[in-house]
């Protein structure tokens, strides 16, 4: 059958004008001389000389700004935001990222004066709210992961892996070897091996088996007295749950090496299954992505470690303890510790939205957001998988990787397929990643969307399948519906404009 979005082409962004005219792009081409968008009262003090008083610091020539009204600014960058896409927008299927829906109550609640105004230098006896929001989510996070301690200390899922290994190298060099080397499997996220070289240690590939798992042969083979860790993502990057969890964690532990979870797809876990109770001696979780809190383009994200006892000792200072008489105070008196890994809480509104996200969910609510999240992706693989090649057969969790290979054999790559889908109205899903399969479509729904929204995403990707049969042009050609089509992703990378020249 075919749907009206299969019939009738790509939908449009509603009445957001995605096909703006040149002269609305650059603030500078707006520019003319003597437009202001202020007015100061006329002084009524004497006047100061400023070249004295700025000495050689006075600039004798204007910088060269734009010259515009207020108004026309606030359209400039209020155009500007609707030429991005957003969550609140659309469906945001990037796999691995989990980009769901920030819920606006964990806004509301991050905005409460006392919380948002928080400084890093007000004493603790007047920050006894801020710091009861820590330790509340320190345990709810303790409780959801089945581990023993934990640290919100890292800003980002990055951060956290870096902090975790730490820990182990830590532990490790308490323990006289500080040992090594990192296995990583093939399927791994590019922070994995990134975050174990940083650390000193050398990385050793792990080949995955047919099923996208670990081979339990190879790891046997490749676990020494030199190991300090293994670092696995569960469910891994081709969204499948490792089985052999346990028997993994038992092979490595036999040897004196550590198992790291990269938590970042807890998102299909919450509430379901708990990585310290099959094994795992410390992890990271993503609150920006599992948690709800917004992804911030390079600003805070949150990335907390949570280990087991033995690794307690080497958390980053300060901890949070608790005085006999129940206030909550920082802790810096940790010998073992791996010291700060970072000045401030700075993203403190992050914890707040993700206690909030947790407390408005309840156990069960997060047992049904997993639930959601994994039967979204599901349907997805069973609306898709006679269109698109499934490399891997094995049951799906909250994610499905396809490939390319039958619209590839007409010239049209995974690239592609995702470009022609920001026509459709959509954001992309990740590009060729993971590695281990080849043109991969990876695409992760998460529970926000509802199925009238999947069902549309259904139509665009089956309505690209049937244009690269067609008219291959066409789709390797896209985007046709935005300001800029292809760019030169190398020379972007290589050589990035980052400022405007006249
Ligand atoms: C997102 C992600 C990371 C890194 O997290 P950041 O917060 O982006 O630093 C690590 N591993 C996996 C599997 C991820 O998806």
């Amino acid at each position: 059958m075919i749907s009206d979005t299969e019939k009738n082409g790509p939908r449009t962004l509603g009445k957001v004008r995605t096909h703006p005219t040149q002269n609305e792009a650059l603030l500078f081409e707006k520019s003319s001389p003597g437009k202001r968008a202020y007015k100061l009262p006329p002084l009524d003090v004497p006047a100061v000389n400023s070249a004295k008083l700025l000495g050689a610091a006075h600039r004798t020539t204007p910088g060269l700004l734009p010259e515009l009204s207020e108004i026309e600014i606030i359209r400039h960058f209020t155009r500007l935001s609707t030429w991005n896409y957003a969550i609140d927008l659309g469906m945001y299927p990037l796999g691995s990222c989990t980009m769901k829906y920030n819920p606006r109550v964990n806004e509301f609640v991050a905005r409460i004066e006392g919380l948002a105004e928080a400084h890093p230098y007000r004493p603790e006896s007047l920050s006894q709210g801020a710091l009861e929001i820590i330790d509340l989510l320190r345990r709810c996070l303790l409780e959801i992961t089945g581990m023993d301690a934990i640290t919100l200390q890292p800003a980002a899922g990055a951060h956290g892996e870096f902090t975790g290994i730490l820990l182990t190298r830590a532990w490790h060099e308490s323990q006289g070897n500080p040992r090594r080397k990192i296995l990583i499997p093939d399927s791994a996220h590019g922070t994995n091996p990134a975050t174990a070289a940083i650390v000193g240690y050398a990385v050793e590939n792990l080949k995955s088996n047919a099923d996208g798992g670990i081979d339990l042969d190879a790891l046997t083979r490749q676990v020494d007295e030199e190991t300090a860790a293994l670092m696995l993502t569960n469910p891994s990057t081709l969204g499948v749950f490792e089985s052999q969890i346990h028997r993994i964690a038992d092979i490595l532990h036999a040897k004196g090496a550590l198992l790291y979870m990269d938590g970042a797809n807890m998102n299909a876990l919450v509430g379901k299954v708990r990585p310290g109770d099959f094994g795992v001696d410390v992890m990271h979780l993503n609150l920006h992505k599992t948690f709800s809190t917004p992804h911030g383009g390079g600003g805070p994200g949150s990335g907390p470690v949570a280990c087991k006892a033995f690794l307690e000792p080497f958390l980053p200072t300060p901890v949070l303890v608790q005085n006999q008489d129940g206030a909550l105070r920082w802790d810096y008196d940790r010998p073992q510790s791996v010291g700060r890994v970072r000045a401030f809480y700075g993203n403190t509104g992050m914890f707040i939205r993700a206690l909030a996200y947790i407390l408005a969910n309840g156990p069960d609510g997060l047992r049904q957001t997993t639930e959601d999240a994994v039967l979204n992706a599901n349907y997805i693989r069973k609306k898709l998988e006679d269109v698109y090649e499934l490399p891997y057969q094995t049951a799906s969790m909250h994610e499905v990787v396809f490939s390319d290979k039958r619209q590839a054999a007409r010239g049209v790559k995974t690239g592609d397929i995702a470009k022609r889908l920001i026509d459709y109205g959509f954001h992309p899903y990740t590009v060729s990643f993971p590695l281990i399969v080849h043109g991969a479509l990876m695409i992760e729904p998460t529970e926000s969307e509802s199925r009238e929204e999947l069902d549309l995403f259904i139509d665009a990707m089956r309505s690209i399948a049937r244009e690269a049969e067609e008219n291959p042009d066409l789709v390797k050609s896209a985007p046709h519906s935005t300001r800029v089509s292809r760019l030169d992703e190398v020379q972007a990378a290589r050589k990035p404009i980052l400022r405007w020249r006249p």
